[in-house]
């Protein structure tokens, strides 16, 4: 199929964060590929809403945790999309919270292989492409929680923190080659993830400088912003409320 628009992948696009990022890069004319894994019917919805924006959409059920899977994806959307994929977006993400001393085996291995793996493997299957395409831009979500910590999810903010080193180290790798890695770590946003956090009844909300926590646009605009600059890379860009300065 012929090239056409530039196309943006942006996983987890279904719903919260990567929705909105999806919408927003949608308005600004860029195809949009997105990645789910259990939804249809929120992908759905979301490719309507970016078609809306007269560009092209699709929704491809893939766990970004499988090599062979997000490798199959890939190939499907050059087929679909052409070869003019100018951006990934890593947004896809879980939590399996607990504490250290009782947490399962499996709830750890879940959230590493979604959370980090998940992102090694989108870049990895597209990093040929963008080389030969002389350009590129990811933006992995990472987390305040991969920043600072967080009692009750050694596994998230592991895999958040190694989504830093993933970062920084594409960042220099590709750099050559015209592509830039960049990070958002985000605080407190109110999407799926966060439903059992409310306003009135969380300590933690105590801690947000800004008093509030964030909407899953804040961090839209941060991802668009990180797109659209030629010359920032290795950066991660917290969207916080100032929770980690
Ligand atoms: P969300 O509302 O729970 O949405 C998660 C998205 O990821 C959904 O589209 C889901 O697809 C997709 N997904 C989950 N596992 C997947 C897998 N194995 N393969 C492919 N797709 C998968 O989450 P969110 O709050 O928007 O979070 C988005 C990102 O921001 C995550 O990386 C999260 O860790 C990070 N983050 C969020 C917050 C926050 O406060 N919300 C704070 C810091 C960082 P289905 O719809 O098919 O399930």
């Amino acid at each position: 199929m012929a090239d056409g628009n530039r196309t943006a992948v942006v996983t987890g696009g279904s719903r919260g964060i990567g929705r909105e990022v999806a919408l927003r890069l949608a308005s600004l004319g860029y195809d949009i590929a997105i990645v789910y894994v259990g939804d249809p019917a929120e992908a759905a919805d979301t490719v309507s809403e970016c078609e809306k924006k007269n560009v092209k959409a699709k929704a491809y059920i893939c766990n970004v945790a499988s090599f062979e899977e997000t490798k199959n994806t890939i190939a499907e959307i050059v087929k679909d999309f052409g070869s003019n994929i100018a951006a990934l977006v890593n947004n896809a993400g879980i939590t399996r919270d607990g504490l250290i001393a009782m947490m399962k085996e499996e709830d750890w291995d879940s959230v590493i292989s979604v959370n980090l793996k998940g992102a090694f493997n989108m870049i990895r299957h597209l990093s040929r492409l963008f080389i030969k395409n002389k350009g590129g831009r990811i933006v992995n979500i990472s987390s305040v929680s991969g920043l600072m910590g967080n009692a009750g999810q050694i596994n998230y903010s592991a895999s958040k923190a190694g989504i830093v080193g993933l970062t920084k180290s594409t960042a220099r790798e590709l750099a050559a080659k015209n592509v830039t890695c960049n990070a958002v770590a985000p605080g407190f946003i109110r999407t799926d993830m966060t439903k059992n956090i409310t306003e009135d009844n969380s300590e933690l909300l105590r801690t947000i400088p800004l008093g509030r926590m964030g909407e899953a646009g804040d961090v839209a605009d941060a991802v668009v912003f990180l797109l659209s600059s030629p010359y920032i890379t290795g950066e991660v860009l917290r969207v916080d409320g100032g929770i980690a300065m």
